[in-house]
């Protein structure tokens, strides 16, 4: 067995708290925005959402750097209530179709804010809707996320990402229409035609984050 397995299959066995200590280093917006711009690579942790309704960011690890076109994927290795990653300067700004599934598969997984250059992404689903995508695998979360692009959520999802992609160039932009585009897109038609309920993704350009975040 390879010695990061070994590590990993401890780690699985530790209490939450353990898991926290051993893995997380509480990290300041700032630090999260200058990793934006001097990396090729993601950050992602969780946040705790303080009695003032503000939330404070730890980072519990580092994606790949950027091969191709996209950085890989950062994880957090366990589903944190609320999570956070970071879309580097290099990458596309809007959310990914694994993003936007996570929230509304994880019942563990409520919120995800997703940082870039501009602004951030916040998106929420606070129930556990994992049976409403047909053909994903319950189990390992590898499988979990393994999503097979078949099912009409899936590919009504990325339809909308789609357009966001061909509306901004690419998607290393944002214009205030493209953005529109996409929230009112998802938060219509997720809700409606599929039943989830209560799904919701919101942008908030970068001026904004004073008012979120500690
Ligand atoms: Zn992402």
């Amino acid at each position: 067995m390879q010695p990061q397995q070994e590590a990993f299959d401890y780690f699985k066995t530790l209490e939450w708290s353990k898991k926290k200590d051993l893995l997380s280093a509480t990290i300041s917006i700032t630090d999260i925005n200058a990793s934006i711009h001097n990396h090729d690579f993601e950050i992602c942790g969780f946040a705790q959402q303080q009695p003032n309704g503000m939330f404070s960011f730890e980072m519990v690890n580092k994606g790949n750097s950027k091969e191709g076109r996209t950085p890989a994927q950062c994880t957090t290795l366990v589903n944190y209530p609320v999570v956070w990653h970071t879309h580097p300067a290099v990458s596309k700004i809007y959310p990914s179709l694994v993003d936007v599934l996570k929230v509304i598969k994880y019942s563990s997984t409520h919120t995800s804010f997703i940082f870039t250059q501009f602004g951030f992404w916040r998106l929420h689903c606070p129930g556990g809707y994992a049976q409403l995508i047909i053909g994903v695998p319950q189990g390992t979360h590898e499988n979990r996320l393994n999503v097979t692009n078949t099912d009409p959520l899936t590919l009504k999802i990325k339809g909308f990402l789609d357009e966001f992609y061909r509306k901004t160039g690419g998607g290393r932009t944002v214009t205030q229409e493209a953005v529109e585009y996409l929230t009112t897109s998802l938060n219509t038609e997720i809700n409606n035609g599929f039943g989830v309920g209560d799904f919701q993704i919101q942008w908030q350009p970068l001026d904004t984050e004073a008012n979120y975040f500690l």
